[in-house]
């Protein structure tokens, strides 16, 4: 970046826009393997927000890679610059004082980091959606393990591309053995519990 480019200070803050909608700026952000609910349950979440009256937006990892991301393929050098800019997106997004749901695999751990780092403290809430790869193997809703079996995909994550699992994240979601609704009401209870959601959201029935 060129030392003539100065960031430009406005007058309309994060914490303006974010009293106009009358919520904390945060980024859910979901990770696991291809097909371990992330985008099922990041989309139930985002529902049962928005008919409370939240303001949202869900950056979807597969719907993002046909448009901003529509350039780049599955190597490492690439899935990395994929999370750098989804990162970016929920970090305008959150500075527009939404409620970002991101579902991303985003394999790596140190990728998960930069996103979290590049946030102002306590606001990226890292999800890790922990489905065995046996059981999204076993899943496969668009085919895409099977075709990785066959070698018609390569450097699939969980077959011949690693997943790092999250180390230490703000909620961990056991959703081989949970509902979508049991998954949404501990997400729920864990924004409740850490302040981000006013009292009296009305959980799911599982
Ligand atoms: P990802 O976004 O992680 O690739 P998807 O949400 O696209 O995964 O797909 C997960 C698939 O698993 C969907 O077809 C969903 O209906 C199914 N599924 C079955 N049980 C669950 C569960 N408990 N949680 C989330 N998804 C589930």
């Amino acid at each position: 970046m060129s030392e003539n480019v100065i960031w430009h200070r406005h007058a309309v803050t994060q914490k303006i826009r974010a009293r106009r909608k009358s919520q904390r700026p945060l980024v859910i952000w979901f990770t696991g393997l291809s097909a371990s609910g992330k985008s099922t349950i990041a989309g139930a979440l985002e529902q049962i927000l928005t008919q409370q009256g939240y303001h949202t937006y869900l950056l979807d990892g597969d719907n993002l890679r046909h448009g901003l991301c529509r350039d780049l393929g599955f190597s490492d050098a690439d899935r990395k610059e994929n999370i750098r800019r989804v990162g970016e997106i929920a970090r305008l997004m959150s500075d527009a004082g939404l409620i970002t749901l991101a579902a991303f695999i985003s394999p790596f751990r140190d990728d998960r980091r930069i996103v979290r780092d590049i946030l102002p403290a306590g606001e990226f809430i890292e999800v890790f959606v922990d489905t065995p790869l046996d059981v999204c193997r076993e899943r496969d809703p668009k085919g895409l393990y099977a075709k990785a079996e066959r070698g018609e995909i390569t450097k699939f994550t969980g077959i011949d591309s690693p997943y790092e699992a999250p180390q230490n994240p703000e909620l961990h979601l056991d959703s081989a053995r949970l509902s979508v609704a049991q998954a949404v009401n501990q997400l729920l209870a864990y924004l409740g519990e850490s302040g981000v959601l006013q009292a009296g959201y009305r959980p799911l029935v599982a």
